[in-house]
């Protein structure tokens, strides 16, 4: 068969392990997965209430335009319903800027490291990826204004970013987008939104009546806690959305998934309880690698990026062992460090034991 060249030297995407395989193959019965930055208090009560209350009825497709959703969000965010495109995750959105924008003529910028999706579906579409090395963990913006050329027309920011977990300051990010072509989409990737506790944070969302070529994406797989449902969504200009809406699948977001976030989007009150505990949990970590002298990097997120005395994978094959999956950094592009998503305080307590069994002797 002819597959796509980009194919050929490209990988299927690798998620950290399931918990039912490290049962499986380390016979151990205890896990914590502190892989994947879900939200370790689970979803709102109210989400479980309406979906154990709301029969869905299978053999009817699911609202293609996810309206209810739609409205409340644009509600939240005082922005017109037309601003909103919903993905089935945030990553479906990703996938469908690539497909509307990206070609073999084109190229985007991003940085390395950061979310793998996004030099991922580039390359599908035959892209070129300029990866700006971050600067001290954080995004090189004017590095990346240096990289722009005539055939760039995405540049994606992920904001924290992931995997090191920190969040570029809103001025810098303004000054950053008044010096950017028109033509050129920014992307705005803030998936873990709703842990940052910066009081100087500003909401980007209002920025958009000032730039209409950024798009900000959103999702419930964190802190909403919805993982499982897969629905994100992605706030922009009406243009760019109607465009946008061009390449979705028609029926991306099932409806369960649609009336789960309706749901959560009704508790504020659990996203700022998990906000706070997410907080105080951060510190423990933060405290940890100080009394242990390992470097942390400054999080405003669920997950931590935390140094490691041994090499990465061997890191988190021990602390593995011991029941808690982490991702190594070797995977994420920062060897030397293993990324551990924030979670309980018991879980985080029973992590702190199982790392310092990773830790030198004289510690
Ligand atoms: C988790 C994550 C996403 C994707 O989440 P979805 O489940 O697809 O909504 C997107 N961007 C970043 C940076 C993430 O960490």
């Amino acid at each position: 068969m002819n597959w796509k060249k980009a194919l050929l030297d490209m990988k299927p995407y690798k998620p950290g392990r399931s918990i039912e395989e490290v049962v499986r193959e380390l016979g151990i019965t205890k896990i914590v997965k502190l892989a994947s930055n879900e939200n370790p208090y689970g979803c709102s009560p109210l989400v479980e209430k309406s979906l154990s209350d709301n029969a869905i009825q299978c053999q009817i497709y699911p609202d293609a335009t996810a309206s209810a959703l739609r409205a409340k969000l644009a509600e939240k965010h005082g922005v017109n319903p037309q601003q909103l495109l919903l993905g089935n995750g945030s990553d479906e959105i990703v996938a469908m800027i690539s497909r509307a924008l990206l070609h073999a003529q084109s190229n985007t910028i991003m940085a390395d490291t950061t979310f793998p999706q996004y030099a991922h579906y580039a390359k599908i579409d035959g892209a070129k990826t300029r990866q700006i090395p971050l600067k001290d963990g954080f995004h090189d913006l004017d590095a990346f204004i240096e990289a722009i050329d005539d055939q760039t027309s995405v540049i994606w920011i992920c904001n924290p970013n992931n995997p090191t977990g920190n969040l570029m300051a809103s001025d810098e990010l303004l000054q950053f987008l008044r010096q950017i072509p028109s033509h050129i989409l920014v992307v705005l990737d803030e998936a873990y939104f709703e842990y940052i506790t910066d009081p100087n944070h500003i909401d980007s969302i209002q920025w958009l009546l000032q730039f209409p070529n950024l798009i900000v994406l959103r999702t419930f797989s964190k802190a909403y806690g919805l993982a499982a449902h897969r629905v994100g969504y992605a706030v922009g200009h009406v243009d760019v959305i109607t465009e946008l809406n061009k390449v979705r699948n028609p029926f991306n977001n099932n409806s369960i998934g649609q009336l789960a976030a309706v749901s959560a989007l009704e508790d504020e009150a659990f996203i700022v309880e998990c906000r706070q505990k997410n907080e105080q949990q951060r510190q423990r970590f933060e405290a940890y690698a100080q009394q242990h002298q390992l470097h942390l990097y400054p999080s405003e997120t669920n997950f931590v990026l935390i140094e490691v005395p041994i090499d990465a994978d061997e890191a988190s094959e021990k602390l593995l062992e011991q029941g808690y999956i982490v991702r190594s950094g070797n995977l994420l592009g920062t060897p030397g460090y293993v990324r551990i998503t924030i979670g309980s305080a018991d879980e985080n307590t029973g992590l702190f034991r199982a790392f310092d069994t990773i830790l030198t002797k004289e510690d």
